[in-house]
């Protein structure tokens, strides 16, 4: 540690894993019911902040807002910029459609967090953590049964995973622009056309193979009226950043994934 450079240990500070209590979860699909939903993790704006507050100080760092006419609507672009060692301003730059036509103010963060995870991998890990279904109460509205996070996606020493709050949800930061997860809990991924659960069909297709008939694709969506499909688990996992099991063939977040979360930050 103690040879580690400037940059070296900032980006370490940057990337560490935020504690339970600053997690959100935004729910990306529901059962036709509304009684279940599939929720991701995220961490909004306002933590984003205090992080590049905590690292860079108050004044050690700035986000500027650009509104362009995208496809027929509004989106922000935002130009974060940090100040380094020597005194320069790195900039990193990020868009995101606005959420809501008539609130700006869900464009604008969802651009800050953007730029923060592209740009300076805060909170990146948590487009690795799979896809949870959970009970939903209020119309389908809001999450009932609480999320858990993968140990690997905890700050080091955290020894209660349960204060997450299921917090329900405020419409300005919810980010219905924003990729939801790839990946349900069930270790199967999600529908790449409607984002709902898929049949799993891995074991016939690898009969399909070793017969030399025709393969199946590995995944079908259980909504035989969507049609959509992944063919292969090897090239799915290539494509969107996972890891297959050499083993047991299940697909499981990349190894180099969790080794970045998991690096000793200083204050760990
Ligand atoms: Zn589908």
């Amino acid at each position: 540690m103690s040879d580690a450079t400037w940059a070296e240990l900032t980006a370490i500070k940057l990337r560490a894993p935020f504690p339970p209590s600053e997690i959100l979860w935004k729910i990306n699909a529901r059962t036709q019911d509304k009684a279940k939903g599939l929720v991701s993790p995220y961490v909004d704006a306002r933590a984003v902040q205090r992080r590049l507050d905590a690292i860079f100080g108050w004044d050690g760092w700035k986000a500027d807002y650009k509104p362009i006419l995208g496809d027929g609507t509004y989106a922000f672009i935002c130009r974060l910029s940090v100040l380094l060692e020597d005194g320069d301003w790195l900039p990193k730059e990020d868009g995101a459609d606005v959420t809501l036509i008539e609130s700006t103010k869900g464009g604008i963060s969802t651009a800050l967090r953007r730029a923060a995870a592209a740009g300076l991998g805060i909170g990146r890990y948590l487009y690795n953590v799979p896809g949870q279904w959970v009970r939903l109460g209020g119309d389908g509205k809001k999450i009932e049964e609480q999320p858990v996070l993968p140990t690997w996606a905890l700050p080091e020493g955290t020894t209660d995973p349960a204060p997450q709050t299921a917090v329900p949800l405020d419409p300005d930061e919810t980010p219905s622009k924003e990729p939801g997860p790839l990946l349900g809990n069930d270790g199967v991924p999600l529908c790449p056309k409607c984002g709902g659960k898929m049949k799993d069909d891995r074991q016939a297709r690898r009969d399909d193979m070793r017969k030399g008939v025709h393969a199946r694709p590995a995944f079908m969506c259980e909504n035989s009226d969507c049609g959509g499909f992944i063919e292969s688990v090897a090239r799915w996992c290539e494509d969107h950043g996972f890891d297959m099991d050499a083993d047991t063939g299940d697909i499981v977040p990349r190894q180099a994934d969790i080794d970045a979360a998991r690096e000793p930050g200083e204050d760990g």
